[in-house]
This record gives C-alpha cells, structure tokens and sequence, in this order.
C-alpha cells in the first residue's frame, strides 16, 4: 500500500489464478485448460503470419473474427464482440450492463472473479444460494434485479442448467440483462446463443480458452442483441482499441476452421471424465455431474485440504476452495488419460482410501 494510490485501490482484493508452478514433471490439473493442442491449422497460421504485418495495428474492430464467429453461429457480426480473453468481455460487460441501480442478482457459489469486477466497480449485489445438491435454481431469481449472471455449465461445480429454465427467465425479467457465462458450455451443455435472436437482453460469453486449447493467446467473445453490443464497443473503445493482436486474430480464426478436431477434442475429454468419475466414485468420492472439462468432487473421510496437500507431495496440482460448502470439494481438471490413470493411481495409494 502506498499514499499514492487511488483511495478505491487501497481496499481492492484482486481475482487470485490458479498456479503456474514452473515445476519440471508435476501434472497440472488445477486451471481447467485443454490438455489438448490447438487444432493444426492455428500451428500453420502462426508460422505463415508475415511478422512484417506486426508493423501496422491491428483492424480494431477484428472484423475477420467476427465474420468467422457469425459464419459459426449463425448471428450478424453486429451481434458479435471479441475481447482479450473473456475475463476481459466479462469486465467490460459489467461496466456497460450490469451497474444499474437495483441488484444484480448472482450465484453465491460461481465463478469467483465476477465479485471482484462487483467490488471494482461498485455495483450493488445479492447472491443467491445453489440448492442443497450444488445446482442453480433459476426460478429464485425472479425477484427485482439490475441484472443477472451466471456461468452455464457453472463454476466450480460443472452442474449445467436447461435452456428452457434460461427461456423462463429471460421471459420473466424482460427489463433487464441476463448475461450467461458459457466458458464451458462445449464440454455438453446447450448454448443460449440459440436465444439470442429471440431476446434482447441475453448476452452469452465464451472462451477459446478451454474447449479450443487457446488459454495462453487470449480470445473472449459474447453474443447478444446489437444495441447490447454497441454498449460493449463503447466501453472496450474508452479503454483499449486493439484487445485482440494480430496473431491471436489469425490463430482463432483457424481454429473455428477445424470443426472435426474441435469435435474430436471435446469427445476425448468427455470420455476421459466419464471414466475418471467412475474411477472417483469407487474411490469414495461424491462426484457432482459435469458438462465441463472438470469434475468437482469431495471424498466420504478425507477433508478437501487433506486431499489437495496429499496430491502436492505427489506432483498433483488440483484446485482447493476454502469458501465454506465447498471447502471439501476439490476441483480436478481434465487431462489426459495418462494423467487422470496417474491421479487415479496416486489416490488409491492414500492410506485411507477404499478400492
Ligand atoms: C476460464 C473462465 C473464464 C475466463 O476465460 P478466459 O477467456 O481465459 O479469460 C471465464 N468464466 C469462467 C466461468 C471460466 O471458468
């Protein structure tokens, strides 16, 4: 802390990431990404990218991307935004949309980083508990509210709610946004980007970070009625023209090319989690139902911390949250079979495991 600070940055309590270690050999379970390449053609675009382009800006608009992601989803590209990551769409999102003056109404166990954006920026906020099984129960959100958001499949739980409860909501709160944080929809959720046409205030957000294997370029994007939109433009134009550089442009757009491998992908890993469920649950473990490319799961004896700091010893990193009603649930990424046979092996190593 510093006198030189703004005043409002002396209380800021920042979005803490999962790891990074640097650590030669440990298996990495801890951040949710694709244990996956990217789809050959990004290798391809990347080394065919004319470096002496890097001269120029990049197009501020990146209006390639947009017309490959409206090609992709059926939307017009006035329907499209694209951002440095979606931690970056969903920070803009929440100064265009989601200050108003009554509530915003959020899960009081999601994605952890929407509260920092909630503090940031000031908003009033009310969270609503998850249902005694984990699962958000939409229908209690119908109450006065300056807006809504939730992550579908949501976080860190990986439990996924239908379309039709979304329709309802979006029915039952006509004046105001409901932003649906899709960051893991590919893993076998269904995407109400198939509302978006229908409804003038949906906003959905995805990510290439996890179901295309692009974490490390930072590509973000939302989907939403034009008016919508435009407010993000005009917040994203106030702050940073250029989010996107050129070459994460090229890579995300060979990676929309590729459907085949992004299909072939997202099975494999819905495969590996099928299996390392079944593999937990004869461990002892409760293992809530996933459409993510992680599970979340809490084991009969062992505490959450107990099982965290044992994998550690082991070269294991999985996720801990210490927010009470989770704090015995670990959140374990999907890798590869190997990985998950080695996590699996690991565990059943424990002293105090059945099998
Ligand atoms: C990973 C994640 C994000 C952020 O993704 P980036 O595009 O890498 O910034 C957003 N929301 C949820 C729920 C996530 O898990």
């Amino acid at each position: 802390m510093s006198k030189y600070w703004s005043p409002s940055i002396q209380s800021l309590v920042p979005y803490t990431p999962g790891e990074q270690p640097q650590v030669e050999g440990l298996i990495k379970l801890n951040t949710n990404e694709n244990p996956y390449p990217p789809a050959p053609g990004v290798a391809r675009a990347l080394r065919d990218f004319e470096t002496d382009r890097l001269r120029l800006y990049p197009d501020p608009e990146s209006a390639q991307l947009k017309q490959a992601l409206a090609r992709n989803t059926g939307l017009e590209c006035d329907q499209i935004f694209v951002g440095n990551g979606s931690d970056e769409v969903l920070a803009l999102t929440f100064m265009a949309l989601l200050r108003q003056d009554k509530p915003l109404l959020l899960p009081e166990t999601t994605y952890s980083f929407y509260n920092v954006y909630i503090d940031l920026y000031g908003i009033q906020a009310r969270h609503v508990p998850l249902t005694d099984d984990f699962r958000i129960d939409l229908s209690q959100y119908r109450q006065p509210n300056g807006g809504i958001i939730f992550a579908n499949p949501n976080a860190p739980t990986g439990i996924s709610v239908p379309l039709d409860d979304i329709r309802s909501l979006l029915e039952s709160t006509p004046d105001s946004v409901v932003v649906v944080d899709e960051a893991y929809v590919d893993f076998g959720a269904e995407s109400a980007t198939a509302l978006v046409n229908e409804y003038p205030n949906l906003l959905v957000t995805q990510t290439f970070s996890k179901s295309r294997s692009l974490a490390g370029l930072r590509i973000g994007c939302a989907f939403g009625h034009k008016d919508l939109i435009e407010a993000l433009e005009r917040v994203k134009n106030s702050f940073n023209s250029y989010p996107l550089d050129m070459l994460a442009e090229a890579a995300a757009i060979a990676s929309l090319e590729d459907e085949a491998y992004f299909n072939d992908c997202i099975e494999r890993v819905i495969a590996t989690r099928q299996w390392t469920t079944e593999a937990l649950n004869r461990l002892g473990f409760e293992v809530l139902p996933s459409h993510t490319n992680f599970v979340f799961a809490a084991h009969a004896n062992l505490t959450g911390a107990e099982l965290m700091a044992y994998l550690r010893e082991n070269k294991i990193l999985v996720r801990h949250f210490t927010k009470p009603g989770i704090e015995n649930h670990l959140r374990i990424s999907i890798g590869t079979d190997a990985e998950m046979r080695a996590l699996i092996d690991c565990l059943k190593q424990h002293p105090q495991m059945a099998d």
